[in-house]
């Protein structure tokens, strides 16, 4: 790694840091001048860029998208590891995809697609968020589709 001061090729490693997902942070100082300065290494996963409505674009977040799910799954009987998981799966559909961009809308929609699997109550409070289910009424025929489904498919046990 070039000094980016002064261009000389060896630097000494001070200190390393390993970070979440495969960061390296190293701290090193320049053999020629002394200048210190940081580099980071971390595996090129193909996660797409995510494209926001706004247009703009961010690295996916993984993080953000499970602050989410967590505040839909508030105080419901959903385990941690099954968010993780969800989460998990998300991610790596989104790698297998191997496009550079995605939409975030596409992101919000298997989070919505994982919670109505999880725990339906979760599903209608984040769907209330990122659907835009922002009038009673829309929210109301949400819940009545699901109460449907769950009528259904107690018919087909029973069946
Ligand atoms: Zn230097």
């Amino acid at each position: 790694m070039r000094c980016p001061y002064c261009q000389h090729r060896d630097s000494r490693v001070l200190d390393t840091t390993h970070e979440q997902r495969g960061v390296v942070r190293r701290r090193r100082q320049c053999e020629t001048c002394g200048q210190r300065f940081t580099t980071i290494e971390r595996p090129l996963l193909a996660t797409p860029l995510v494209v926001k409505k706004d247009g703009t674009r961010e690295e996916f977040d993984r993080e953000k998208v499970l602050r989410g799910v967590r505040i839909a799954c508030a105080k419901r009987p959903v385990p941690a590891s099954a968010i993780e998981r969800m989460i998990g799966e998300i991610e790596s559909q989104l790698q297998r995809q191997g496009r550079s961009e995605i939409s975030s809308r596409v992101i919000g929609d298997l989070v919505v697609q994982g919670l109505k699997e999880l725990d339906h109550v979760a599903y209608i409070r984040y769907g209330i968020v990122y659907l835009g289910l922002d009038d009673l009424q829309a929210i109301r025929n949400e819940i009545d589709r699901l109460l449907n489904d769950e009528e259904n498919s107690n018919d087909g046990k029973k069946g």
